[in-house]
């Protein structure tokens, strides 16, 4: 079964599902503030990773 991203609701295979990092736990609330439903645990597509991380960075 494909994965769906919950962050973009795009549908993909199961191999680009990223797990965010505890590492990562800004990148993790950045995706929280904008996705209240959102479960770490759920995953986001590589894609929007890079995105809610290029989030972090500043200008
Ligand atoms: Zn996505």
């Amino acid at each position: 079964m494909d994965f769906v991203c919950p962050t973009c609701n795009k549908q993909m295979p199961r191999s680009l599902q990223f797990i965010v990092p505890h590492t990562e736990e800004h990148i993790v609330n950045e995706i929280k503030k904008k996705h209240p439903s959102w479960v770490e645990a759920n995953g986001v597509c590589k894609k929007c990773y890079d995105f809610y991380k290029n989030q972090m960075r500043p200008e």
